[in-house]
């Protein structure tokens, strides 16, 4: 197992050109949900005289395509409900949801508004994580690993130029094995490691699916578990471990975690020095499922000293993406629990 694993990171260094670098993530920290954002100077206070006391931060996503109706005014209005910060979505060859980035970035900041974060998925079918026995690889062979590579050097230096302080990976490619989880963090390493080149920090956000327990890890001794045991690793857990903190930090999403049978606040407890970033996120509206207890949370979110944080929702029946933004930061301005 270790003689594999160590194969399959000196193959990664062997193709990797990039030294480790002594450069600093480049962008300070900002302050979300709370305390005074330098950034809100002028330009906030011209958007609006008197915004909401609680500074909030956005996942773009969450507008989808309302967004870019009327890019400038729904930015305004976005400084009108709290939101400060965002959180970017739909990258893609230079542009944000097919603006130019630097046109998306100005807008933004006309209105008051601060791109901290994007989300970014290689553009390569499959991650490149091929199946089989190729090259004498023990799980996994890579073919397109220079094509990744070049594509993380060239978005992260895109996005430096936007002065954003994260690049994260949204998604996990399928992943059908313990090794396959396994060279899945030796991916992501390396993606850190570039992202690091460029000043910016390089993350991965998670779904449900990180959380089934698919895998065991090779090895293992067989085990009665009983009707209601499982068998084998969360792939998070796989990530969590296998994953440089040098280069990678991770994005925690209340609701996913929660879908995946987890409680956001242990993995808070639990991961303090890796989750650096949060997805703030209900089944629809904040607080009105019942589902999550935001006020334990939140509570979590103050104890590790976390500030990024991204309210984020999906398709709303019955209301527009706006309306549903705008009522998840109602929700947030409302609770005493949130600063
Ligand atoms: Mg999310």
């Amino acid at each position: 197992m270790s003689e594999n694993k160590t194969s399959r990171r000196e193959f990664l260094q062997k193709v990797s050109a990039l030294t480790v670098g002594g450069l600093a993530a480049g962008v300070a920290g900002n302050q979300v949900f709370g305390a005074a954002n330098e950034f809100l100077g002028g330009a906030a206070s011209a958007a609006s005289p008197t915004p909401p006391a609680k500074q909030l931060g956005l996942q773009i996503y969450s507008l989808q395509r309302e967004l870019y109706d009327d890019l400038p005014r729904r930015m305004r209005d976005l400084r009108e409900m709290g939101y400060v910060n965002l959180e970017l979505a739909g990258y893609s060859q230079g542009r944000i949801g097919g603006v130019e980035m630097m046109e998306f970035k100005r807008v933004a900041e006309d209105a008051g508004l601060k791109i901290v974060s994007s989300h970014v998925n290689p553009e390569v079918t499959d991650q490149s994580v091929v199946s089989g026995q190729e090259e004498g690889l023990p799980y996994y062979t890579i073919r397109q690993l220079p094509q990744i590579r070049e594509y993380w050097k060239a978005t992260a230096e895109a996005h430096a130029r936007l002065g954003c302080k994260y690049l994260i990976q949204p998604m996990m490619p399928e992943t059908q094995s313990y090794g396959d989880a396994m060279f899945l963090a030796e991916l992501l390493n390396e993606g850190g490691r570039i992202c690091r080149e460029a000043g910016l920090t390089f993350g991965y956000h998670h779904h449900h699916f990180e959380f089934l327990r698919r895998f065991e890890k090779p090895g293992t001794p067989a085990r009665n578990l009983g009707v209601f045991g499982f068998r084998g690793e969360q792939v998070i857990d796989i990530l969590l471990e296998n994953t440089d903190p040098a280069y990678v930090m991770f994005e925690l999403d209340t609701y996913w975690t929660v879908r995946g049978g987890n409680d956001p606040v242990t993995y808070l407890r639990q991961h303090a020095d890796r989750i650096k970033a949060m997805h703030i996120k209900d089944t629809a509206v904040l607080g009105e499922s019942g589902l999550l207890n935001f006020e334990n949370v939140f509570a979590q979110i103050y104890a590790n000293g976390l500030t990024d944080l991204f309210v984020e929702i999906e398709n709303v029946p019955g209301m527009t993406q706006t309306e549903a933004v705008r009522r998840c930061a109602e929700y947030l301005q409302r609770m005493s629990f949130v600063r």
